[in-house]
């Protein structure tokens, strides 16, 4: 790339930069790379539009209404088969997830999916496109709303992808089936999509696909987990219960302030102290609220809790030793029976690990390589972050990967691990992936993995 006498100059190289076009330089390698690349090349500029639009219309998880409006838009003329509001909530509310079908013929059928939702975070990265969105959540409060997971690019490259696949029927026979999947970010949106019956209204997939941008990885690079990538996530609730009193007379009450300290501290030894050094898990207190005035000792405090793991025993394990130290604590603390804590798993709200069927990692890994260049295709470790998209994998029945694509520009990215600097990651307000060559890299990468897989 650095051969390329356009990138000398700074002005253009930031023009392209933004729309990718400076990883052509390096993308010429092949007759066939070269074809694919071109094509992604000359859908770019409409591409990196449809996604700055996006960006600055985030919308949060359970209500992205426009969102899905505007991809089932680019799908049905492309020709797809397009159902919206797929998915219904345990509250009864409809998801608005899309599934969009392009049948071509006897083969498998392959699902690509992108997620379709923002995260309630107010955008600082100063760009000219930065969200100043604000919308109600869930509660009904009003928040500020930020595509900080990049939700945004996968999007765009999922519509990169069907524009180019649709191009090319005469390369690929089988079935695609396109899913706009809601509510990633409170990881109840594929399980809400299987709820609706997706299997049994639409084609049981052969082979599932989907990518996310990553925030330490340079553009033009895919990243690549083999066998378990994402953790296992479990939401849990512990409502600590007390008696309130009067600040000044503590001991005509039991004090949940206390208690729920102790809690959260008596927590931490459960990885320290109760797991082996070779099972992976986390066990975070995210939220901690209680009390309304500093001379009052409320009556009860809320803690929420996240927690990873990769297997079941494990999870099991670490569900097991909240509820023995929530109830012990609460009997060290003289609270009487009838106000032990009360403590609840939320099963709706609960992510699989996410396994990358190793087969399917070789052979895409090899198309992606063939694509993109070998040195562009990398392996990379597994995380304790969490994913619902292997619920739409029925957690490993059905083979699937979830690729990641470096959305970093590659100086910067350079410059960050020279001076050891961390860069902004997902989800903080920062966070700013390259769109062009983000999206350059997504479509090219997806395309050329489902062409052939449907070869
Ligand atoms: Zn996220
Ligand atoms: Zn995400």
């Amino acid at each position: 790339m650095r051969t390329c006498h356009i990138r000398a100059r700074q002005r253009a190289l930031a023009a392209l930069a933004f729309f990718g076009l400076a990883a052509l330089c390096a993308g010429r390698a092949s007759a066939q790379n070269a074809e694919l690349a071109a094509s992604a090349d000359k859908e770019l500029p409409s591409l990196v539009a449809f996604y700055t639009d996006l960006h600055l219309h985030p919308e949060l998880s359970h209500f992205e209404v426009r969102t899905a409006a505007k991809l089932a838009q680019e799908l049905r003329v492309l020709g797809f088969e397009v159902t919206e509001n797929v998915g219904r909530y345990p509250w009864g509310a409809g998801a608005h997830g899309i599934v969009a079908i392009m049948k071509n013929g006897p083969g498998p059928t392959v699902l690509v999916r992108s997620d379709l939702d923002a995260l309630p975070v107010e955008e600082k990265t100063g760009l000219p496109y930065a969200s100043k969105a604000r919308m109600k959540n869930d509660a009904g409060q009003e928040v500020p709303v930020m595509h900080a997971c990049g939700h945004d690019v996968h999007v765009a490259s999922l519509v990169g992808t069907a524009r180019l696949l649709a191009a090319r029927k005469d390369r690929w026979h089988g079935t695609l089936m396109l899913v706009g999947q809601p509510s990633e970010e409170t990881i109840d949106g594929a399980l809400a999509m299987l709820n609706d019956r997706l299997y049994e209204r639409f084609p049981k997939p052969d082979y599932l696909l989907a990518l996310h941008d990553y925030s330490n990885q340079p553009t033009g690079k895919v990243g690549v987990t083999s066998g378990f990538a994402f953790a296992m996530s479990t939401q849990m609730d512990i409502v600590v219960r007390g008696i309130g009193a009067h600040g000044s007379q503590p001991n005509k009450g039991k004090d949940p302030v206390v208690l729920a300290a102790a809690i959260v501290m008596r927590l931490q030894t459960i990885v320290s102290r109760e797991m082996s050094p070779f099972d992976p898990a986390v066990v975070t207190v995210g939220t901690i609220h209680g009390g309304l005035k500093r001379n009052i000792i409320p009556d009860e405090v809320k803690l929420e809790l996240n927690l990873r793991s990769y297997t079941e025993p494990v999870r099991q394990h670490l569900i097991d030793a909240i509820r023995r130290i929530a109830k012990g604590e609460a009997i060290a603390a003289g609270v009487p029976e009838e106000r032990m804590p009360i403590v609840t798993v939320l099963e709706n709200e609960y992510a699989p690990a996410l396994y990358n069927e190793p087969a399917l990692v070789e052979r895409a890994m090899a198309a992606m390589a063939k694509a993109l260049g070998a040195q562009n295709v990398e392996k990379l470790p597994s995380v304790m972050g969490s994913e619902d998209f292997g619920q739409l994998g029925l957690n490993g029945q059905l083979p699937t990967l979830m690729f990641r694509v470096g959305a970093v520009d590659p100086a910067r990215f350079a410059a960050a691990q020279a001076s050891g600097t961390a860069l902004p990651t997902e989800h903080s307000p920062l966070f700013a992936p390259v769109p062009g060559a983000t999206i350059r890299t997504g479509v090219i990468a997806m395309t050329s993995v489902v062409l052939d897989l449907l070869h």
